[in-house]
């Protein structure tokens, strides 16, 4: 007996940029073949010239490899069904027109797009659903042959089988059933020559040998229409799975107008790819626990009976916090690498040098490169001004009296656990009162990392530039007063 290998695909059509929705039927494609010991197959839909960029394609390429989401077999990779872009495969698929054109499973249509619009309009008005009528159906072949040699470009039809059952399981939604009677003859070649959407996607998925397909919800209904052409050419049908869509908060389709960006602007943005990956493989797929995984945890748990049939609701707030995991996980030089992507350049008055360090200090308090870009600016110049009024105000209310006792005391102490208790024992402050100025004092702002290690971080000329700052911002405002 011989066991299939799983083979999952990702076949998008290249006509704009890549958003979470592809994104994530990408990322279950990759993780269902990862986690059968499968092979993942990238193949570009770009049949559609008018639509379909090759700069798109490029583009694709680029945020799958930034994803991390590798395939074996597409392009750059090779493979042995190649070529992998669908606009390339003409010669292939004029064999498969000629086989469904001998067996008359096909024929020629010379309705003007006019002559359809008409018919459709006639169709709801009579409250029926709009479906092609048939008329060029029955078309004797001497009038096909009159008309073509006038220069007619026909589309060709496919000639859908009358009162037929399609039944098929959906790997995620079930047992589904279709009669072919609900099911207008639909086009699998274009005009101008091009395979249909139809046509390409399902022949091709067969002769990649694709086993499993994930994909939108939104092509459910494309699938008894495919599995009616794969079964006329007698090709081989995978089993197919729609996911769930992607929704805002209000329910309806993910968009811009949720606050939804593309990949590239995500990236732009600063997010690292492991956020995307985690908080992705868990819209519309469960694990059995909300913690951080890599890639190949992520592939070892995935599973079909994990998928849900709810539509996924996209949550900022979810992506950030997988954002801050990722951060949390990220090695001390991807975080360097991805500052100074994100920056372009290493933050102001921190030196390449520097910036490890600095990140590693600071790597619980940042979600952004931006923030490390913040820090810098608080951590590595001589001096900081108090961030904002509210804290001018906390540190003006320490009096120049607290300070000029702190700067004393700065000197001679080794650690700031030390030189907090004695500034605590000589002025009587405690806990709030006498931590947040001295946060204010030597980082400009109330939150951030441990003051122990800013402490250390600043070293003695600054802490005590920093602090004499301080205490001169006092006393000018108690003179002001
Ligand atoms: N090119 C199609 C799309 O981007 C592929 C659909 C499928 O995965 O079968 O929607």
């Amino acid at each position: 007996m011989t066991e299939t290998t799983v083979k999952t695909r990702f076949a998008p059509s290249p006509s704009g940029e890549m958003h979470l929705g592809n994104a994530r039927t990408a990322l279950f494609n990759y993780l269902y073949a990862g986690a059968q010991g499968g092979t993942f197959v990238l193949r570009i839909e770009d049949t559609d010239a008018e639509r379909c960029r090759p700069e798109h394609a490029q583009a694709l390429l680029r945020d799958l490899r930034w994803l991390g989401l590798d395939w074996q077999e597409g392009p750059q990779a090779g493979g042995s069904q190649g070529p992998y872009f669908q606009a390339q495969r003409s010669a292939i698929y004029a064999d498969f027109y000629q086989r469904l054109q001998d067996s008359g499973a096909v024929y020629p249509c010379f309705c003007s797009d006019t002559q359809l619009k008409l018919a459709r309009k006639a169709q709801r008005a009579a409250g029926r659903p709009p479906r092609y009528p048939g008329t060029c159906a029955q078309l004797a072949p001497e009038e096909v042959a009159r008309r073509m040699a006038a220069g007619a470009r026909p589309t060709l039809r496919f000639r859908v089988p009358r009162d037929t059952r399609i039944d098929f399981l959906d790997l995620v939604r079930g047992p589904q059933s279709f009669n072919s009677d609900d099911i207008g003859d639909f086009i699998v070649r274009r005009s101008d020559a091009t395979p249909a959407f139809f046509f390409s996607n399902a022949v091709d998925d067969a002769l990649m040998g694709v086993t499993h397909v994930l994909r939108g919800e939104d092509h459910l209904t494309n699938t008894p229409r495919q599995l009616l052409l794969l079964q006329a050419l007698g090709l081989p049908a995978p089993t197919y799975g729609h996911l769930s869509l992607l929704v805002g908060e209000d329910g309806s389709p993910l968009s811009k107008r949720h606050g939804s960006q593309s990949v590239r602007q995500l990236r732009e943005t600063g997010y690292l790819p492991a956020a995307l990956l985690n908080y992705l493989a868990r819209l519309g797929h469960s694990y059995g626990d909300e913690a951080y995984a890599g890639r190949e945890r992520l592939a070892a748990e995935f599973s079909l009976a994990r998928l849900g049939r709810a539509p996924a609701r996209f949550d900022p707030a979810q992506l950030r916090h997988w954002q801050k995991e990722a951060v949390a996980a990220a090695t001390e030089r991807e975080l360097v690498d991805w500052c100074l992507e994100r920056l372009g350049a290493p933050p102001e008055g921190c030196d390449e040098h520097r910036l490890g360090p600095l990140v590693g200090l600071v790597r619980d308090n940042i979600e952004m490169p931006q923030d490390v870009a913040a820090w810098a600016r608080r951590l590595c110049g001589a001096q900081v001004p108090p961030a904002g009024e509210a804290e001018r105000a906390a540190l003006c209310a320490a009096g120049s009296e607290f300070f000029a006792t702190a700067l004393q005391l700065a000197a001679p102490a080794s650690t700031f656990g030390a030189f907090a208790k004695d500034v605590g024992t000589r002025t009587g402050r405690k806990g709030k009162a006498l931590y947040m100025p001295l946060r204010i004092a030597l980082s400009g702002v109330m939150h951030g990392p441990e003051m122990g290690r800013i402490w250390e971080w600043l070293g003695a000329q600054r802490r005590d530039a920093r602090l004499r700052a301080a205490l001169e911002q006092c006393r000018q405002a108690e003179a002001a007063c």
